[in-house]
């Protein structure tokens, strides 16, 4: 699907709603604080900017962020329980609407000091990341992407989830075609002017096995090793991919 103009730029306020909620609940991530105040400091932008949540009841979930410390790599739920330790990473994902158009992202970051491991897992995911982005430009084909984060991930030594993927975005949060972060065998559809995704590496210290936890929602690494994540909204352009979910 490509976006008209004005469609761009709700995704754009959109976009950066999402940004402020990564400035303000960073800012809070410390030994000490449950994952549920993160959700709570994500509410409170999405209040204060007017706009609506696309994760909150999605598919029931109870939460406008998910908080995965860890070996958890995504759809963790946000609780008064967990509590935040020296050490430890946390990815957090949200999203949020404005004007019925959707932003989404997400990012990893360590609690304190965290090892060496942890620190360059998170380094390599983000750049990842942006190596797939730099691929979303007209006339390439969408598939490009997911081999170019899986070039990064792999080359230092890591491996790429494909269980969850990245996904184009506009007036729903996850909308066809889907996004792979690595190589699925074939180039994928060409990218036009106007297009949107959300592109999201998942990225493990160890193997790429993921299991479900009984939740329903959790999903953890099957080796119990780390894993990050990094996911920005970005429009296809004539002047190359443009970033929304930055201030
Ligand atoms: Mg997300
Ligand atoms: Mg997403």
């Amino acid at each position: 699907m490509r976006r008209n103009a004005e469609e761009l730029d709700k995704m754009r306020k959109a976009g950066r709603v999402v940004a402020e909620i990564h400035e303000a609940t960073r800012a809070v991530i410390r030994p000490g604080v449950s994952t549920a105040e993160i959700d709570r400091v994500a509410r409170g932008v999405l209040d204060k900017r007017g706009a609506g949540s696309n994760f909150l009841n999605y598919h029931g979930f109870p939460a406008v962020v998910c908080t995965s410390p860890n070996a958890m790599i995504v759809h963790g739920i946000p609780s008064e329980t967990v509590i935040l330790e020296e050490g430890d990473i946390i990815s957090v994902d949200c999203g949020a609407i404005i004007e019925g158009y959707h932003g989404d992202a997400a990012y990893t970051v360590g609690v304190g000091e965290v090892s060496k491991e942890a620190t360059r897992l998170m380094e390599v995911t983000e750049q990842s990341l942006f190596a797939g982005i730099d691929q979303l430009r007209p006339g390439n084909r969408l598939h490009e992407v997911g081999r170019a984060v899986q070039e990064v991930a792999e080359a230092a030594g890591f491996s790429v989830v494909r269980e969850y993927v990245g996904h184009a975005i506009g007036t729903a949060m996850h909308e066809e075609p889907q996004v792979p972060n690595y190589w699925p065998g074939s180039g994928g559809p060409t990218l036009k002017t106007g297009m949107v995704f959300a592109v999201e590496p998942m990225v493990n210290a160890g193997g790429a096995g993921t299991v479900q936890l009984d939740d329903g929602w959790s999903v953890v690494t099957a080796d119990g090793r780390l894993s990050a994540h990094f996911e920005h909204t970005i429009a296809v352009t004539d002047d190359g991919p443009e970033v929304f979910t930055v201030l």
